[in-house]
């Protein structure tokens, strides 16, 4: 049988601009996502995203560069 070879632990945090019409998926907040933060794995590979409005992303930024983990800004892309 094949062992998978799929690590899905995120390592990264990549911030993409939100080019799609999306609310924010933090809790109670009703404004528009206007950024995406996307996790990847050691090897690129998608594991998650979720569409925040710009100050709750920068909440998630500091958050998961506290967990150590890398972020990857694109939003000039
Ligand atoms: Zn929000």
């Amino acid at each position: 049988m094949l062992q998978p070879d799929f690590d899905s632990s995120p390592t990264t945090v990549r911030i993409h601009r939100c080019k799609y019409v999306s609310r924010c998926k933090a809790r109670r907040c009703l404004k528009r996502a206007s950024l995406i933060a996307e996790k990847t794995d050691v090897a690129g590979r998608h594991v998650r995203q979720i569409e925040l409005y710009s100050q709750h992303c920068q909440i998630v930024i500091e958050r998961e560069r506290s967990r150590g983990l890398e972020i990857s800004d694109r939003r000039n892309e």
